[in-house]
């Protein structure tokens, strides 16, 4: 007699609820163009630099040393969604034109986050790449908003977002119009404390099972430590990552924020070594690391 295992109906596979970012329908991974290189390609893309954007010489500083690093993008927080009303807010427009000043200088693009509708005009302007906060993963009318936009968009996983979820907020820009989303998984709360967050480096490869667009890693906000972040950025080119974003700060212990898990600019070049070396294990390159003095002679 047969089991009332045997007899369980095998219950219907449930479609996914987003479209656009399913890889069902679009097999081939999505490559976001960026000057002369693509997002989600060969190369391991690099984003590094300060968590916010301060007073000079911080950010042009920076730039240089990450450039000199082989990053192939500079971050920095304009406008920064800070848990205390208190803490510091940002240079707002001042530090966009810094940034902008960066990218005149170094040749970086520029990601930056933007915190509001009201400011996706502005900070556009500015920025190559809008970047919308953990803290941000779900207001809806916001990436409705950046769906109307023609700029990449980096979006961060939200604190406490599944992977469907995640691909669903990625689903309203795509639904707007707007194709070129870059995903980063950036920790996701749970009840371990002894990081600032705990990284889910397996949402890496279910999202690559689910949807055809890039993926980052940024185990700087993931884990809050320093020393963590480069056996981390590690183990993220292993799993299939598509780059990283790392804060990287000229001084850190005198950050205006995040200083406890900014790499300084000599660790920063020290892991772009060891990325650049393992790099090609996994498919990948890192092709803009040249020796500083090639550099100086480019810029002379
Ligand atoms: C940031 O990248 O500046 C930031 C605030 O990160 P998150 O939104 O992931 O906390
Ligand atoms: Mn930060």
């Amino acid at each position: 007699m047969a089991t009332s295992c045997s007899q369980a109906p095998t219950p219907p596979v449930k479609p996914p609820s987003y479209k656009l970012t399913s890889r069902v329908n679009h097999p081939e991974d999505s490559l976001i163009p960026l000057g002369s290189y693509a997002i989600g390609g060969p190369e391991f893309i690099i984003m590094a630099g300060p968590c916010s954007v301060e007073a000079d010489p911080q950010m042009l500083g920076t730039a240089w040393d990450v450039k000199v690093g082989g990053a192939h993008i500079i971050r920095g927080g304009a406008f920064k969604p800070r848990s205390s009303p208190y803490s510091f807010q940002g240079l707002a427009e001042e530090g966009l034109k810094k940034l902008a000043h960066a990218r005149e200088l170094t040749g970086l693009a520029i990601v930056t986050e933007v915190m509001d509708s009201s400011e996706v005009d502005l900070v556009a302007s500015y920025a190559d790449i809008l970047q919308v906060g953990a803290r941000n993963a779900q207001n809806f009318s916001l990436l409705k908003r950046l769906g109307l936009t023609n700029k990449p968009i980096l979006l961060k996983r939200g604190l406490m977002n599944t992977v469907e979820e995640f691909l669903n907020s990625a689903e309203y820009i795509l639904a707007g119009g707007n194709p070129h989303v870059i995903l980063c998984e950036r920790g996701i709360r749970t009840f371990e404390t002894s990081t600032r967050n705990t990284l889910d480096l397996s949402s890496i490869l279910t999202i690559k099972e689910k949807s055809h667009l890039p993926v980052i890693v940024d185990p700087s906000h993931a884990t809050g430590r320093a020393n963590y972040v480069a056996p981390l950025s590690k183990a993220a080119l292993a799993v299939g990552a598509d780059g990283l974003m790392i804060e990287v700060h000229c001084d850190p212990a005198n950050a205006l924020c995040d200083g406890e898990e900014s790499l300084n600019p000599g660790q920063f070049q020290e892991l772009m070594l060891q990325l650049k070396d393992l790099a090609p294990h996994f498919g990948r390159r890192i092709s803009t690391l040249s020796p500083p003095s090639a550099l100086l002679a480019e810029n002379a």
